[in-house]
């Protein structure tokens, strides 16, 4: 079932080992047709190539929209070489069989990651390649079809060995289609967005394998990890300097950690968020990077041990040195001095991660929950506030050190599971409570978490004492807030919008407390 490959279709956008691999078919007596720009490439290395133009009698036209949109084309691809009929009309019109398809696609998505006008877009969408690809695709009984030049090693190995075979030409044919639905995908997702005005109604959901891991969350689960669209900058772009493989847990902990600390602007100074398992156990900003990381280990050093750091900032060799104290499985950052990477050098596990920008945290995308038979998708959560939308609703209104430490606290919390509690003082949290099914054990963990760190440091009082306090929704009932309080918070922000907003703001008047509404909840289920 292995099929001798005479001639190939090379018609190739990317033309990253173009000239070595179709040196390689030509060596094997392999007959090369082209397009334009594949038999220009092709001919300056000096290989034989006949022109699309010539086997359809037609010039390419209209800027390259008809090049191979042609029966002597799609007729060699797509005839069934063992039936009577398809022969028949293969003769009839002087049909050539094609027995090898290479096409890489117009970069559209790359136009629409370089912010190409709406008219460049639409010109890079392929329409001739994407028909070949799928024609080959679906004649994979006697045709092989590659859209990816990581493949054409493996291609030649093949033919080395006497003809694709049929399991192989199946797997390509896979591959093939998974190429033209994400690419009809990107410009499908793409218009949603371009044509702008009112909701998209049809979004498309598909991805593009950047990564196979070893298992998923558990290791009886297999998985992987997809890229959709031009990628936001975030984990998916991050270079990897150091370290294992990426795991699942890695990659989500990962994206939670810098997605996070970059609602903290550079221009703003450090910061630094430490997660684990997708909650942060500490987060602070510091007058230097590795200030900021100190801070935010002192939050909560017993959970820190084996956790994800995530900074604002370049990594530096102070951060560094600081961060291989404990065992971190990975750090991520917009870059890292040559010194901090020596630094991290010497520990083999540790996987250091760089991207060239901070991720957006303003930026529109979608975000996807999994339901038995489907997923839900939303908006991912890009509000913020500021000082302005602040209501107080309290007799005491809050300092402006008050008011700096609950926006600060308040965006942790959008960055926290469920019922999330935070507290923070001086620009770093002293105690995330998270994923609690009641807020007041989310309240009642954060400031635990704070007391048992005052007897780790040696202070004299617990650091939540004097501390500002932010929830991710509101106190269904004075409680919450009350248990705050005796923990020696003074003054709190939550959305606001409770039945018994009166009995909670009365709970914070007799204590003392400042307290403001901003009017946005964040649950993070
Ligand atoms: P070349 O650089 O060889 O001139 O063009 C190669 C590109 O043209 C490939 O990306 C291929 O997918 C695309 N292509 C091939 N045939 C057609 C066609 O008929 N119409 C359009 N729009 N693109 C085509």
């Amino acid at each position: 079932e292995r099929t001798p490959i005479r001639r190939a279709l090379i018609s190739v956008s990317d033309k990253t080992g173009l000239n070595e691999f179709a040196a390689a078919l030509a060596a094997r007596g392999i007959e090369l047709i082209s397009t334009g720009g594949t038999a220009k490439a092709l001919r300056a290395a000096g290989l034989a190539v006949r022109d699309v133009a010539e086997l359809t009698g037609f010039p390419e036209m209209m800027d390259g929209r008809v090049k191979t949109l042609h029966p002597m084309v799609h007729g060699g691809l797509l005839a069934l070489r063992n039936d009577a009929g398809h022969v028949a009309a293969m003769e009839a019109h002087g049909i050539a069989p094609i027995d090898l398809l290479v096409v890489n696609l117009y970069p559209f998505e790359a136009t629409v990651a370089a912010g190409g006008a709406y008219e460049d877009c639409v010109e890079n969408i392929d329409i001739g390649g994407p028909a070949m690809i799928r024609a080959a695709a679906k004649n994979h009984a006697h045709v092989a079809v590659v859209v990816d030049a990581a493949d054409y090693e493996q291609v030649l190995a093949e033919i080395e060995a006497g003809g694709p075979s049929l399991a192989f030409r199946q797997a390509l044919a896979q591959i093939a289609y998974a190429r033209t639905a994400a690419y009809d995908a990107a410009v499908s997702n793409w218009m949603a967005g371009a044509i702008g005005a009112g909701t998209p109604r049809r979004r498309v959901f598909a991805g593009t394998l950047r990564q196979t891991m070893r298992y998923g969350e558990n290791p009886h689960q297999a998985a992987a990890f997809y890229t959709d669209g031009p990628a936001r900058p975030g984990v998916a772009t991050a270079v990897q300097h150091q370290g294992k493989a990426l795991s699942y847990n890695n990659i989500n902990d990962t994206d939670a950690a810098f997605e996070l600390v970059a609602e903290f602007a550079p221009e703003g100074g450090p910061a630094c968020a430490i997660i684990k398992h997708a909650n942060p156990c500490g987060v602070a900003r510091g007058a230097s990077l590795a200030e900021a990381y100190g801070r935010a280990f002192d939050c909560d050093r017993t959970s820190a041990f084996g956790g994800i750091v995530a900074l604002n900032q370049p990594l530096d060799e102070e951060t560094a040195a600081r961060i291989t104290e404990i065992m971190t499985e990975v750090v991520i950052a917009p870059g890292a001095s040559d010194t901090a990477k020596a630094i991290f050098a010497r520990k083999k596990n540790l996987r250091l991660l760089t991207t060239e920008a901070m991720p957006d945290p303003g930026a529109a995308g979608l975000a996807f929950r999994q339901v038995a038979g489907g997923f839900l998708v939303q908006d991912r959560d890009n509000g913020s506030i500021g000082a302005a939308d602040l209501k107080v609703v309290t007799k005491r209104a809050p300092s402006s050190t008050e008011i700096e430490d609950m926006l600060f606290a308040r965006i942790v919390a959008k960055h926290v599971k469920s019922n999330a509690i935070i507290y923070a003082k001086a620009g770093a949290t002293v105690g995330v409570g998270a994923g609690q099914m009641s807020r007041v054990d989310s309240t009642r963990i954060a400031a635990r978490k704070g007391e048992d760190m005052a007897g780790a440091l040696g202070l004299a009082s617990s650091p939540v004492e004097g501390a500002v306090v932010a929830s991710d929704a509101f106190f269904p009932f004075a409680d919450g807030l009350i248990t705050a309080a005796e923990a020696g918070a003074t003054a709190v922000i939550q959305p606001g919008g409770s039945l018994r907003d009166e009995e909670v703001i009365a709970a914070a008047d007799e204590r003392g407390l400042a307290m403001v509404f901003t009017g946005m909840r964040h649950f993070r289920h």
